[in-house]
């Protein structure tokens, strides 16, 4: 049997996997209709579509590109990278080492804030910057032009944002005596 091409994505997948949306799902397809005006919901769509156009509804602009799994690895990430920065904090006070070499706690709180303001914003900036997404199921690129876009700059956003939260954090430890 010939595959069924999804008309969203072009994923060429097995006829047996081809999703048609019920009428409970008509903000699905209303949101589709969105960025596809040409589709009609006997067209179908593939999963990994549908699954997107689901979470775009759920999280608004499709500005989220992790599902709650990997946002919880995110926050282990933080937990262990703030635990790890604390423990060199209290070793480079303890040991009396000189206070620029307090600088080097910019690593671990830059890793922290990176675990906690992914996870807050549902957002992997590193996937978001290389376009994909992992809804906990895998990693797969996110199909929608303008998504991406979105994605791109809220992941270099997320970057800056840890690596100033970490930098300033040592700087103002540098200050102490
Ligand atoms: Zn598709």
């Amino acid at each position: 049997m010939a595959d069924y091409v999804c008309p969203l994505c072009k994923r060429r997948i097995a006829r047996d996997l081809v999703l048609f949306l019920k009428h409970t799902d008509q903000h699905i397809i209303d949101q589709i209709k969105i960025s596809h005006p040409e589709w009609v919901e006997t067209d179908g769509t593939c999963g990994p579509c549908a699954e997107y156009y689901r979470n775009q509804l759920t999280m608004g602009n499709g500005q989220l590109n992790i599902g709650p799994h990997e946002r919880q690895k995110r926050v282990a990430f933080g937990v262990m990278a703030l635990g790890a920065g604390v423990a060199l904090t209290a070793f480079l006070f303890l040991t009396s080492a000189a206070p620029a070499s307090r600088w080097v706690l910019a690593l671990p709180f830059t890793g922290a804030a990176l675990g906690f303001i992914q996870a807050r914003k549902k957002t992997c900036a590193f996937l978001a910057i290389a376009g994909l997404q992992n809804m906990d199921k895998g990693q797969s690129a996110i199909t929608e032009a303008e998504a991406v876009k979105a994605l791109k700059g809220r992941g270099y956003l997320i970057l800056v944002q840890a690596v100033a939260t970490g930098v300033i954090s040592a700087g103002l430890l540098t200050l102490l005596p």
